[in-house]
């Protein structure tokens, strides 16, 4: 065979036809490579057996037809025993040596069913899609008109006439401004399509729909610009319940700021996520200074955090998830002390997941100071009723010793004139005076504290009347080793007063104070002026007051001095008693073991 043959027999095994050659007498001659794939290789077998595995020609056999009337035949048939249809076309050949054959095409259908099955149910799927989209869909052209919508989009701009609606201009009577449709189209030619574009649209009844567009532009084979195609999106309901979802959103969220307790919001690892306006005010931090960027445990402290969080995830304190109550104090990096009571709770989200906790503070410190307040009032009150009938019985009782008193001083100071300075009894004598002179003395103090002097208030220089009286204490405070360090301011204003009252003040506190320092130590006396008060402190360096002693000490008859007959538990009573009856305050601050400070405050007068 020549080369040429050989080519052309490649080329017809390398289609997708089937080829095959037979001759007058129904033997095949030749085989292509398809027809041999699905047939076998029948090659000198009669064709019926081959095709159709019959010793009788085939049912839709042409054979006769085509050798006879030397025509060309086409025809359909289905070959059952392999399932496919194929298109057959039978054409006659007349070959050198006079003998005839016939060469018959064989077109497989199947392919072409399949894919004309498959287009069709593409296009169907499209154009359910089309119909029944949620979403309005369209074609539109470039000059302003819709060429296609789905039901959909009529019901979205509120029209039941699809021919109207495909006369509409664009521009004029869908856009709601028409200049819209202008930076649409700028839009979508620049990028070739637009994802979720946002546009007002308008109804046929003139209203507001707002539409996101996701839409490209459609191009002919010339790459020049058809028009456009997309998804219309009616976000008008979405838009409302955002709007309302805003609303309660930003209430809510008012609703917090104002709040004047603090309420804090923490995530699982106690980072700040919500500090509100009265977070600001009891805690002394700004939101920007905390939110995501501190831990609540830096608010307060570790210890509580980690105790807090133990309480809400128990069950006692107000139910799992829940801490009703829980008294924070704790002191602030400034020293102020923060008092309150903590409420918190755990938020979960819809799968009962922990997210965070969220936390009220309500700041008792105002209120606990004004309870405080109240309670000492109540407390001095009771002070006061309880010094009157104390005042009374111990004016009773001084009235009572002082002329038996009296009377054994009188009679001492007689046998001492009788007795000689050498004798040994003297000295005996000596001490039974010295003894009931300080029994007088004391007695004199019981007096003061029942019924004190009714002395009238006079303009008194306050640094005079210190002056005057440690001078008086120069010597004893040197014999203990006491140094003092005086301050006085140079203008210490004017104020009323009863100078003997004032001086009995100063006295006690001066005594209590080198009573407190018997090795020695340091006395301080510092005059000023603050606002409208005069200020006067009294410091030493001694023994100081145990903390649970301070709240005593204002009491009458308290004393710690047991040891000798020096210690009544007057003195401050006293103090306390004239300071107010000045319209005045005393107080203290003491450290055992430091020292101790009387703050003496009375109010001046205009000069
Ligand atoms: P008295 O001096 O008779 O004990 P006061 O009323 O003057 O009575 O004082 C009551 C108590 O207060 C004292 O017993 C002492 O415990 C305490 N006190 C007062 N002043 C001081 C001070 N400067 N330092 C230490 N303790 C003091």
């Amino acid at each position: 065979m020549a080369d040429s043959t050989f080519r052309i027999m490649d080329a017809m095994d390398a289609l997708d036809d089937g080829i095959y050659v037979v001759n007058e007498n129904f033997s095949v001659e030749y085989m292509n490579k398809y027809m041999k794939e699905i047939f076998g290789d029948g090659i000198g077998k009669k064709c019926h057996l081959v095709i159709n595995s019959s010793d009788e020609p085939c049912p839709w056999c042409k054979n006769h037809k085509v050798f006879k009337n030397n025509e060309s035949w086409s025809y359909e048939i289905f070959i059952e025993s392999i399932g496919r249809n194929f298109s057959v076309v039978d054409h006659p050949v007349s070959n050198r040596d006079g003998t005839r054959s016939k060469l018959t095409i064989y077109k497989d259908l199947s392919h072409e069913l399949a894919q004309k099955a498959q287009l069709k149910f593409s296009e169907d799927n499209y154009k359910r899609l089309f119909a029944h989209a949620g979403c309005g869909v369209f074609t539109s052209s470039k000059y302003g008109r819709f060429l296609d919508v789905n039901p959909a989009l009529l019901i979205i701009l509120g029209y039941d006439n699809k021919e109207e609606f495909l006369s509409l201009d664009l521009a004029r009577d869908v856009y709601m401004n028409p200049t819209a449709r202008k930076h649409y189209m700028e839009a979508i030619e620049k990028e070739g399509g637009v994802i979720d574009y946002e546009v007002e649209w308008k109804k046929k009844d003139g209203s507001i729909v707002d539409i996101l567009l996701t839409s490209n532009v459609r191009y002919n084979t010339k790459n020049q610009i058809l028009g456009y195609e997309g998804i219309v999106v009616d976000q008008t309901q979405r838009k409302t319940i955002e709007n309302q979802l805003r609303k309660a959103h930003d209430f809510l969220d008012k609703i917090i700021a104002c709040s004047p307790n603090a309420i804090m919001a923490m995530d699982l690892k106690g980072k700040i996520m919500l500090w509100n306006i009265g977070a600001e005010e009891a805690f002394g931090w700004k939101a920007f200074e905390v939110i995501g960027k501190m831990s609540i445990q830096e608010v307060y402290s570790r210890e509580i955090a980690i105790e807090v969080m133990k309480m809400i995830r128990a069950d006692d304190f107000g139910g799992k998830g829940r801490l009703n109550s829980y008294p924070l104090k704790f002191e602030k990096g400034n020293g102020e002390i923060m008092d309150g009571n903590l409420s918190a709770s755990i938020l979960y989200d819809e799968n009962n997941v922990e997210i965070a906790t969220v936390a009220l503070f309500v700041d008792l410190k105002d209120r606990l100071k004004v309870e405080r307040q109240l309670g000492e009032a109540r407390q001095h009150l009771l002070q006061s009723e309880k010094l009157a009938a104390m005042g009374r019985l111990t004016s009773q009782i001084a009235h009572e010793l002082n002329n038996p008193l009296f009377g054994i001083m009188n009679t001492l100071e007689l046998m001492k004139t009788e007795i000689s300075p050498q004798n040994k009894r003297r000295r005996l004598l000596d001490m039974s005076l010295s003894e009931t002179m300080r029994l007088a003395d004391m007695l004199k103090k019981m007096l003061s504290f029942s019924k004190p002097d009714q002395e009238e208030k006079a303009k008194l220089d306050i640094n005079t009347l210190l002056d005057e009286l440690l001078m008086l204490y120069e010597k004893r405070l040197k014999e203990n080793s006491i140094k003092l360090k005086v301050s006085m301011t140079e203008n210490p204003g004017i104020i009323l007063a009863s100078k003997d009252q004032l001086r009995q003040v100063f006295i006690n506190l001066f005594s209590n104070a080198m009573d407190a320092m018997p090795d020695g130590g340091a006395l301080e006396v510092i005059t000023s002026v603050a606002g409208s008060n005069l200020q006067i402190l009294v410091s030493d360096t001694g023994m100081g007051i145990k903390t649970e002693h301070i709240e005593k000490i204002f009491d009458s008859f308290f004393t710690t001095k047991t040891e000798s007959i020096k210690g009544v538990g007057l003195g401050l009573s006293v103090c306390y008693g004239f300071i107010k009856e000045h319209g005045g305050d005393i107080s203290v601050r003491s450290k055992e073991g430091k020292g101790t400070s009387f703050l003496v405050q009375l109010p001046l007068i205009a000069e």
